[in-house]
């Protein structure tokens, strides 16, 4: 089955007794047995009958089956959010003494976790140029425990080489991580790349339509002790595993993504491709435009569609206030590959808590704009940015 079809027809675990199309949503805390001996199997993973939901749950596991038979992964694990994933996923990874290897693009909490909450337990953060295959080799060491990086940075949108750094991570025998939140799985195989684990937020392209906060830890099984120790000791002990309720709805988004992706996808292009010659637009940065430094790599490693996150640049900060004040139909909000389009300032707002000397060292620049484009139609997309930026419409 190609994998749009997949999406929609991955069979339950078990029939439903009423045959129920959608998958039930099993709305318990907990599971009632038969007997001792079928509770000791369960509790002591004999079994697979579930026990409790903080640690299992058929509805959860189901979105997860789909998950893993979409990737050809070992496990996945659903969470509680994107951070959840990524949290889980350098806890099992790291310890006292260890470090990892990243860069100072991060999504905002992913790089305050690395720096702040993890430092406090003694793991260090090498952070450097990941694009830069050289730098890595430099900022790597026999403490490393892993590689992490994000495949289209937010919001300078850099696109690392994922050959090059799974080459490096190999010859140290460390796991290289990805957070792929920006392209879907269904339209690349990280895997293929070189990647071994895969963090993903599911809140994003996957919930459809922001439905509901989740995470995805995607693990292609190629890294000693990580399974057992997500699902065996971290699942139980830090309590983040996804609610039914959630798997459910981001189950129905995951049936509906490629049709939604591809046209999001699309409506970025052609919005980037005309914004290219607004004079009050400075520059427009979008990894699918072919003039793109990033457009070559992108299109080898995650094929023809380049996500749907684009930025612009204003003269100033002041002319970015006024485009955001001035927006009619794309929402002034944060998240990212909602069905509505969405703009935000980083500077001001995700990235307002650190020093302006912060935001130069992560190259946010206060002139920049980013936006998340939606499943509206495009013209209508086109003239709110043409208005909000005093340009005249173009017919
Ligand atoms: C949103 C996001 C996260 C965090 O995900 P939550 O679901 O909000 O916890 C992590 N990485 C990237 C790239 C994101 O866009």
């Amino acid at each position: 089955m190609k994998k749009q079809t997949q999406a929609i027809h991955t069979a339950f675990q078990h029939p439903d007794t009423y045959g129920s199309l959608a998958m039930p949503v099993y709305h318990t805390a907990a599971y009632e047995f038969g007997n001792a001996a079928e509770m000791a199997d369960a509790f002591c993973g004999r079994s697979d009958s579930p026990d409790y939901s903080r640690v299992t749950n058929p509805t959860v596991t189901y979105f997860e089956r789909k998950v893993r038979e979409l990737t050809g992964a070992a496990h996945v694990t659903a969470l509680s959010s994107g951070m959840a994933a990524i949290s889980n996923t350098l806890m099992a990874l790291s310890a006292t003494g260890k470090n990892i290897v990243s860069s100072r693009h991060l999504f905002g909490n992913t790089f305050s976790l690395i720096t702040q909450t993890l430092a406090r337990f003694g793991v260090g953060a090498h952070l450097c140029d990941l694009t830069d295959p050289e730098a890595v080799r430099q900022a790597v060491d026999s403490d490393t425990c892993c590689i992490f990086l994000e495949i289209i940075t937010n919001p300078q949108l850099e696109v690392a080489d994922i050959t090059a750094l799974a080459r490096i991570a190999r010859e140290l025998g460390i796991p290289l991580v990805a957070d792929t939140t920006a392209i879907p799985f269904t339209e690349f195989n990280a895997h293929s790349l070189g990647v071994d684990i895969e963090v993903v937020s599911s809140t994003k392209y996957l919930s459809g339509g922001a439905t509901s906060i989740g995470g995805l830890v995607i693990d292609y099984g190629t890294t000693e002790g990580f399974a057992e120790r997500m699902g065996k000791e971290q699942l139980f002990n830090l309590g983040a595993y996804m609610t039914p309720h959630v798997a459910y709805m981001q189950n129905l988004g995951l049936e509906t993504l490629h049709a939604r992706y591809r046209v999001q996808a699309a409506n970025t292009l052609s919005l980037a491709q005309a914004l290219k010659s607004v004079p009050q637009i400075c520059s427009v940065n979008y990894v699918g435009l072919p003039d793109n430094p990033f457009y070559a790599l992108a299109q080898k490693q995650f094929g023809p569609t380049a996500g749907a996150m684009m930025t612009i640049d204003l003269p100033d900060a002041e002319a970015c206030y006024r485009f955001i004040n001035r927006l009619r139909l794309i929402r002034r909000a944060t998240n990212l590959f909602d069905n509505k389009s969405l703009a935000i300032h980083p500077a001001s707002t995700i990235f307002g808590p650190f020093t302006a000397e912060q935001r130069r060292e992560m190259d946010v620049k206060d002139t920049t704009i980013r936006l998340s484009v939606g499943l509206e139609d495009p013209d209508d997309l086109l003239h709110d940015i043409l208005q909000a930026v005093g340009a005249t419409p173009l017919s």
